[in-house]
């Protein structure tokens, strides 16, 4: 499971096109453990949110925000921070809306 997580966003730049939004990505290069801890299961809540507010940091600066949002929302990526947002969040961003409405709203 922790593999699955971590390997995900290792998949997502392992398919990068030239010119794609995920070469713009502030996170690339930066360990994926900040967006997809493998001890997300045993960590506390203080802890968790920790790590979650430090992700958020770099999507607050990232400049294809709506993007990555609008992308995870799409996938239905169920772990970890996309577009500055926490699977939890997107969950209830999604509901009765498209992915690329609710990523300009969020981001905008
Ligand atoms: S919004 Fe966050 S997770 Fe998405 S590409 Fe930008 S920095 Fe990475």
């Amino acid at each position: 499971m922790a593999v699955e997580r971590t390997s995900s966003l290792a998949r997502l730049f392992a398919v990068e096109p030239e010119n794609d939004w995920r070469a713009r990505a502030a996170c690339k290069g930066l360990d994926p453990e900040h967006f997809f801890s493998s001890d997300d299961d045993a960590m506390g809540k203080h802890e968790r949110a920790v790590r979650e507010a430090a992700a958020k940091a770099v999507c607050v600066k990232c400049d294809v925000r709506r993007e990555c949002l609008s992308y995870a929302i799409a996938a239905g990526e169920r772990y970890g921070i996309w577009g500055g947002m926490n699977a939890q969040e997107r969950r209830a961003l999604a509901r009765n809306r498209s992915s690329e409405k609710i990523a300009t709203e969020a981001v905008s």
